[in-house]
This record gives C-alpha cells, sequence and structure tokens, in this order.
C-alpha cells in the first residue's frame, strides 16, 4: 500500500510541476515580464517539492512513524483542495435565464439617437435633426458641443502616439471603410441572387429549424466567427428609433425600428490579445476595426445566405444596428455580462466583438449560460481599478431602466476615447478572462467557471502574477508606434 501511495504522491506532484513549468512557458510566450518571475518563482517551489519527496521516498521516510503520518496528511490537504476547487458550485438563476432573469420593472427600449456615437458622430450642427433633437434633449446639448469642439476618437484630431500614429489611423481607417462599404440597405438587407431570385419567389428553402440552424452556424464559423449562437428575439433590445446615420439617408433619422424578424444569430470574433494588450494605444484600435471589419463581411454573408435561401435577414454590424448586441448575444448563450458592460465569454473572455444577422428563417434558439461571470465580477473589480475615466462602477449592481446590472459611464467612456484617439480597451486588457488560451489559462477558465472558491484564488493569483494595475504591453513591429 505504501509504496502506491509514494507512486501517487510522486505522479501528483510531476503533474503539478509541469502545470507550474506550463504556466511559466505561458508567461514568457506572453511577454509578461512580472508573471514570468512569479512564475519561474512557483515552477522552482513546485520542482523542488518533488525533488525532495522523491529523495526522503528513497531513503523510506515515508514507511513508517512521523514520515507516513507525512505522507498520510499531505494525501488530505491535497484530496481537500482538489475536491474544493474543482465541486460545482451552485448555479446562479439569473444567468441561466439570461436577460429575463434582470429585468426588475419596467424597460423603455433605447432610442439609437440618444447612444453617445449618434450624438456626437452623427448629429450635424446647425441642422434640423440636430435642433430637434436637442430641444428633446437640452440637458446634451452643451455637452456635446464641448465634446465636437475637441475632435473625436479614431484619430482624429490626433492621438496619445503622436507622432508616431500615422500607419496605425491608417490601418484602423481603412478597416472602418469596409464596414461603411457594406452599409447600404441593399448590403445588409440583401436580396436573392440574381440566379435564385425567380425561384425562391415560388419556392422557399423546406430546411428543418435544426438543419437550418446547424448550417447558419456552420457557415458563420467558417467565415471567421469564433463563436455563434442563436436566439428568439427580445424587442426590449431592439432600438425603438434610428440614430446613425451614414449614407445621409436623413429622412430615416427618428424612424421608428419595426421588430420584422423572430430570430438573431449573433456571433463573435477574437480579438488578438498582443494588440488588445497595447491599450490605449493606437495598436488595439487597429484590432477593434478590424473585427468590426470581420463582423461586416460575415454578417453580409449570412444575411446573404439566407436570402439565397428564400427568407428576409439583415446585417447587423457597425455600420447597421438594429438592436443591442450584448442583450442579444447573452440570449444566445454566447457569455455573459461582465463588470466593463461588455460580454465576457467563456473562450476568449471580453476580446470579442459582436455581430449579428436577424432572420424569419426558423431556427432553433440557445440557452443563456451560466459561466460564473457574476461571481467573478463581485470578487475582482479590476476592470473599475484600471479604467482611466472611472467609467466603470465598482459598486454592487443596480436597477437601470428596468434591468439588473452593472452600468458603464459611456458618456465619460467616451470623452476619454476624443482624449486618446483611440477606443481605449483599457478595461478588455487588464480583464483576467482577457488572458490568451493557453493551456494553463484554459485550466483555470475551467476552474472559475465552475467554482467559486476557484475565483477567489485565481483573482488573487491574477493581481499577484499580473499586478493590480497592468502595464500595456509593447505592439509588433508592423504596429509599432515609437
Ligand atoms: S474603454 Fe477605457 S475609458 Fe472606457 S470603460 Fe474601458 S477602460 Fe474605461
Ligand atoms: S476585470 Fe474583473 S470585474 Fe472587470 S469584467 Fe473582468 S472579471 Fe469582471
Amino acid at each position: 500500500m505504501i509504496p502506491i501511495l509514494i507512486f501517487l504522491g510522486s505522479v501528483a506532484l510531476g503533474v503539478q510541476a509541469f502545470v507550474g513549468l506550463a504556466f511559466f512557458i505561458s508567461c514568457i510566450w506572453e511577454e509578461e515580464k512580472r508573471a514570468s518571475i512569479f512564475a519561474g518563482i512557483q515552477f522552482l517551489g513546485m520542482l523542488l517539492l518533488l525533488i525532495i519527496f522523491l529523495v526522503l521516498a528513497a531513503n523510506g521516510f515515508f514507511n513508517k512513524g512521523f514520515g507516513l503520518v507525512l505522507l498520510i496528511l499531505g494525501y488530505v490537504l491535497a484530496g481537500a483542495g482538489v475536491f474544493l476547487l474543482v465541486k460545482r458550485s451552485e448555479a446562479n438563476p439569473m444567468a441561466l435565464q439570461g436577460t429575463k432573469g434582470r429585468i426588475r420593472g419596467e424597460v423603455e427600449r433605447f432610442d439609437e439617437r440618444a447612444q453617445v456615437f449618434a450624438r456626437n458622430r452623427s448629429l450635424k450642427p446647425g441642422s434640423e435633426q440636430y435642433k430637434r433633437f436637442y430641444e428633446e434633449h437640452p440637458e446634451y446639448e452643451e455637452y456635446d458641443a464641448r465634446r465636437r469642439e475637441k475632435g473625436g476618437p479614431i484619430g482624429h484630431p490626433g492621438t496619445i502616439d503622436k507622432p508616431h500614429e500615422e500607419a496605425d489611423v491608417a490601418m484602423a481607417l481603412a478597416s472602418q471603410s469596409m464596414c461603411l462599404f457594406l452599409s447600404s440597405q441593399d448590403k445588409f438587407e440583401p436580396e436573392p441572387h440574381f440566379y435564385l431570385k425567380e425561384k425562391v419567389k415560388t419556392k422557399r428553402s423546406v430546411l428543418s429549424p435544426e438543419e437550418a440552424s446547424d448550417r447558419v452556424k456552420g457557415y458563420a464559423l467558417h467565415l471567421g466567427a469564433a463563436l455563434v449562437g442563436i436566439t428568439e428575439i427580445n424587442p426590449l433590445w431592439v432600438y425603438s428609433r434610428r440614430g446613425e446615420i451614414f449614407h445621409e439617408n436623413w429622412d430615416d433619422w427618428g424612424k421608428e425600428i419595426a421588430v420584422r424578424h423572430r430570430y438573431a444569430v449573433v456571433f463573435a470574433e477574437e480579438m488578438d490579445f498582443r494588440l488588445v494588450g497595447t491599450g490605449p494605444h493606437t495598436p488595439t484600435m487597429v484590432e477593434s476595426m478590424q473585427n468590426y471589419a470581420k463582423g461586416a463581411y460575415i454578417s453580409t454573408q449570412l444575411a446573404g445566405f439566407i436570402a439565397n435561401l428564400g427568407y428576409s435577414a439583415t446585417a447587423n454590424h457597425l455600420r447597421h444596428y438594429d438592436g443591442l448586441m450584448v442583450p442579444w448575444a447573452v440570449d444566445a448563450g454566447l457569455g455573459e455580462v461582465g463588470r466593463l458592460g461588455y460580454l465576457l465569454t467563456k473562450k476568449f473572455g471580453p476580446r470579442v466583438r459582436l455581430s449579428a444577422v436577424t432572420t424569419d428563417l426558423p431556427l432553433v434558439p440557445d440557452k443563456p449560460v451560466d459561466i460564473g461571470v457574476e461571481s467573478f465580477c463581485n470578487i475582482c473589480k479590476k476592470c473599475a481599478a484600471c479604467c482611466p475615466s472611472q467609467s466603470i462602477p465598482a459598486a454592487e449592481q443596480a436597477v437601470v431602466n428596468g434591468t439588473v446590472r452593472w452600468k458603464l459611464n459611456a458618456e465619460t467612456c467616451f470623452d476619454y476615447w476624443g482624449k486618446v484617439g483611440t477606443d481605449c480597451n483599457v478595461c478588455m486588457r487588464v480583464c483576467p478572462w482577457s488572458h490568451a488560451r493557453t493551456f494553463p489559462h484554459r485550466l483555470i477558465v475551467a476552474l472559475i467557471t465552475r467554482n467559486e472558491i476557484a475565483r477567489r484564488v485565481f483573482s488573487v493569483m491574477d493581481d499577484l502574477f499580473y499586478g493590480k494595475k497592468p502595464r500595456s504591453k509593447a505592439p509588433p513591429r508592423w504596429a509599432s508606434f515609437q
């Protein structure tokens, strides 16, 4: 019996040292200096423990007396530790209901005209729409006018990376143009291809909802989406009125947005952790914009595919949204909303951008998920501590417009974007869920998604290894601003 216990003990300590080594290598690969030092010390400690154990075992120390007691005690402590970290904690019933679980009162549909981008990007001073809007919302007029004078984000009138920002701004705007190219009505609401136009008038596809869902999801992933889910559209998350105008289509401004489709296919693209790691500098904006362009590319083709089956479909991307992407993504089971107001996914944390296609093609909706985000964010608060404009609440969730959540201050966040000339992304960069998905980080995510104690342990470890206020990373040479 004792030799078996010693053998299993050596294997367990060997596995522990291997995980320690993997974490050390991961930190070096991530180019995280501080984390590499701590992970290196941790690995050496684990290795030393393994060597001491093997030497003592070879000398018969664990065969009797105090050594045997120590061996048994080690088993008890290790077993208890593993049990406490691995057992599944109680589910969060609110998360499992998706956005419905968060409703606490009357929810007013959001008017896109009041959204910070629409006010500052679309409204032209002196125009009829400008007058109409600020007559209804005098509280914003002076604030927005001052903001306009200073210029907006995305490289205008300059960024914190002056005078070496030129190439990054040029790349970001090139990607942004792709979204614009795909934002006229014939693009976001495509007609069937002319080969099929006559055919689908008389005969729509007869795919079953299950098969249609499989094909739509498979095609989205094939086109480059990293995650995809389907939800039945809750009308509460559809904008009430149109506010963003990109093609001088001012007749649309203020028009009611009808809930025409029953389903939304929502998908996320992964953002590169190295570029996100540079936030708030310009390379992070290059990555945001290329992801938006990817979202426009995928959603436009997906909408085209559905139109070719004979059903109506609308692409939702950076330059054409009918609804709010984050609540749709939550209901489609892509993740949960974090303290920072973004979606946190199991696979990539908040390092994603979202797009969608709404349609009347019958589909099978997915279910919302509980991956422990709410309880992790209750412990963590790192994004709130690191946000340069204090736009993220460190306090408890509150009821805002009838739903319980953490409410990001979009006004001060957008002001900061204007100040640095980028889309910042500091909150996304520092979030412990944003690390590259190397083997050790996958292991950590597997534990924190199921266990409350693991959330506490790894939140503390994240501060220790990466720092309470992690610094931004150096960009790759092609996106350098120095
Ligand atoms: S993007 Fe920047 S300013 Fe905005 S909430 Fe995140 S950290 Fe704060
Ligand atoms: S940084 Fe922490 S508190 Fe903020 S979203 Fe990420 S896990 Fe939640």
